[in-house]
């Protein structure tokens, strides 16, 4: 008998099997419309300049690299508090500390909903990122589901979403995207934001707020109304952030993880219980990318520097959704959305056709990065998008 070699199959995370299909494909026109991280119009994912100002910085003032201790760098989960909690900056009821990526902000707010509240559902719309459902269940919550958007019609399910909200139990996890809604870019409004608030207030529920990509949909504090509002309204917030898309810095995995109570001393309590998880499972966080936001947010300029290139990354993503949207009435719902992703109403075939005779790799669910696109791969793509949708 042997443990190691007895394994169980994995069945492969199918947004990583589209990276290996595409990479092995010889055709040069393909289009990789599947991984999502930013992309210029030459198709390019380059390191923002400020970073690599930072990373100058950092390698010249840097004096040790002793441990910083469970909970990272503090003085960037504190220069994050004006950008994602703006004029809650100041409430001490919110505390934050850095994590690896919005991945392991994730994790970490559910291990203590977990410790809280162990026989909490947690409530996710359909559909949502696939890697939620196996972080909230490792963690041993159970997962359910409220409807969210309806793919035909490339819209919100507002009333089946607040009908199922409001069935849940107190006590129960309301997962929610701050903005930019991975994978169909379908936001909630902010009437519907308001509505959402009302219910989870009124039912008891805990909202847990998962924001990776602040500044990519209307601008830094239009896409975090959601977030805000929530913490006015409700005693306890989770919220789970990353600067891995807005400030490029993916693989270096910067994040944070903040939490609200009702007080101070609860918030605080809360704190100490997630720095004991966060020793479980990686100890102290990666300084480097962390480090290097630190350095920029405490800097006017570098900070300026920063909302610069953040801008042009937001005007391009809204640029092609604009030229994409105008290309054929059928795609006009990608120009009401946000962020990087949209999701065509195809089949699982249509999309494999689109692979073989297009070489157009996207996501089975018809999930697809806006700019995965470069400039000249556009027009190809709405061709070859909407020949399929006849
Ligand atoms: N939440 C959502 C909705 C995401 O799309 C992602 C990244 N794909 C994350 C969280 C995690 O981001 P990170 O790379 O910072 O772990």
């Amino acid at each position: 008998h042997s443990p190691l070699a007895d394994l169980p199959e994995v069945e492969s995370d199918s947004l990583l099997q589209l990276i290996t299909l595409c990479a092995a494909d010889p055709r040069p026109e393909k289009i990789d419309v599947g991984v999502g991280v930013f992309r210029d119009g030459a198709g390019n994912t380059p390191i923002l300049k400020v970073i690599k100002r930072a990373e100058e910085i950092l390698r010249e003032t840097q004096e040790t690299k002793a441990y910083l201790g469970m909970q990272g760098d503090k003085r960037y989960a504190e220069l994050l508090r004006p950008i994602l909690l703006g004029p809650l900056a100041d409430d001490a009821r919110i505390a934050g500390l850095q994590t690896p990526g919005g991945c392991g902000a994730l994790r970490l707010g559910f291990e203590l909903l977990a410790l809280a509240i162990p026989s909490a559902r947690v409530h996710v719309g359909t559909p949502t990122w696939p890697n939620h459902p196996p972080i909230i269940r490792a963690v041993g919550l159970e997962v359910a589901e409220y409807p969210y958007y309806e793919r035909g019609q490339g819209s919100i399910r507002f009333d089946a979403m607040v009908d199922a909200l409001s069935a849940a139990n107190a006590g129960d996890v309301a997962l929610l995207h701050g903005c930019c809604h991975n994978p169909t870019g379908a936001d909630l409004d902010e009437d519907q934001w308001r509505e959402v608030a009302r219910i989870v207030a009124k039912r008891g529920l805990i909202p847990f707020v998962d924001i990776a990509y602040q500044g990519f949909g209307r601008g830094l504090d239009e896409d975090a109304f959601g977030v805000r509002l929530m913490l006015e309204t409700c005693d306890e917030v989770v919220i789970a952030q990353s600067c891995d898309k807005n400030f490029s810095v993916y693989r270096d995995r910067v994040g944070s993880l903040f939490v609200k109570t009702g007080s101070e001393s609860a918030t605080a309590l809360a704190m100490k219980h997630v720095s004991m998880r966060a020793r479980e499972m990686w100890s102290m966080p990666p300084d480097h990318g962390a480090a290097c936001v630190r350095i920029i947010l405490d800097d006017a300029a570098l900070k300026a520097d920063w909302l610069v290139e953040l801008t042009a990354m937001r005007d391009r993503i809204n640029a092609v959704r604009q030229r994409l949207a105008a290309a054929d009435p059928r795609l006009a719902f990608i120009g009401r959305q946000w962020g990087m992703f949209s999701m065509l109403p195809l089949s699982r075939e249509q999309v494999l056709k689109l692979r073989e005779d297009h070489a157009i790799y996207m996501a089975d669910s018809g999930r697809f990065n806006v700019v995965g696109l470069s400039d000249d791969q556009i027009d190809r793509f709405t061709a070859a998008v909407v020949e399929a949708l006849n």
